[in-house]
């Protein structure tokens, strides 16, 4: 398999896996708050763990420049949100009558999948270790994403098929911005910290700004909270071992 076909396969993988939100609506009509708050706490700390671990590495190829990556990835989901407010929708939380509310919560999850795809892809640049945390990390984020999406057509009579298809849908920014990503920090070597600095920057401001925030309104705080630590430190103690 060439690294570009890999790159591929990887960041399409982890689009796959937002349809696998999709599959509890097989059995049942509606999610429970307190579960997509549990598979958020989830996702945010594997990806908060797999931070540290594109922090490691950038630092390696350059600390100030990991550092000017990471404030351009907070700036670059600021804008996307900014974008994306006056729609008056946030992650998770259409707003607005049927339709429209399903087509926001789509527009919503696909503008906001770029800068994971991005993710993947520099994330290659930095070895297979690295890239295998980012991608299992982004995979797992990408599930409570297909349910949100889910839990809005579903009620309004969507098929199963459709909420498979809208969830990977809203991921496909990530392998088609993967190969591009990792193409260019292949080729532009001095790029690669800047590349991998986004990419932490970007996740964990998104896990600060859009995860956490809904995980706290929809559980209890010390549950969520816990969920988070154990899933980040197992994740960092993983990356030790890859
Ligand atoms: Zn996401």
């Amino acid at each position: 398999m060439s690294d570009t076909t890999r790159v591929f396969t990887y960041a399409l993988l982890t689009a796959l896996a937002t349809g696998l939100g999709a599959i509890p609506f097989a059995f049942v009509r509606g999610i429970s708050p307190a579960v997509v708050a549990w598979t958020n706490a989830v996702a945010s700390g594997l990806m908060l763990g797999a931070s540290f671990g594109l922090v490691a590495e950038g630092t390696g190829h350059g600390a100030w420049e990991t550092v000017a990556g990471a404030t351009v990835g907070v700036g670059f989901i600021l804008f996307t949100q900014r974008l994306l407010a006056r729609s008056g929708v946030r992650l998770g939380q259409g707003r607005g009558p049927g339709a429209q509310r399903m087509l926001l919560m789509i527009i919503v999850m696909t503008v906001h999948s770029f800068s994971e795809g991005v993710a993947v892809g520099v994330s290659f640049g930095g070895g297979m270790a690295l890239a295998a945390a980012i991608t299992i990390a982004i995979a797992v984020h990408n599930i409570p994403e297909g349910l949100a999406i889910s839990a809005v057509l579903r009620p309004r009579g969507a098929s199963l098929a459709a909420c498979v298809g809208w969830s990977v849908f809203s991921s496909l920014p990530q392998p088609i911005m993967a190969v591009p990503a990792f193409l260019f920090v292949e080729a532009v070597r001095p790029a690669l910290p800047y590349g991998i600095g986004f990419a932490a920057g970007a996740m964990v401001f998104m896990v600060l700004v859009e995860l956490l925030p809904e995980a706290f309104d929809r559980a209890r705080r010390a549950p969520v909270a816990l969920i988070v630590c154990l899933t980040l430190v197992a994740m960092v103690v993983f990356q030790q071992y890859l």
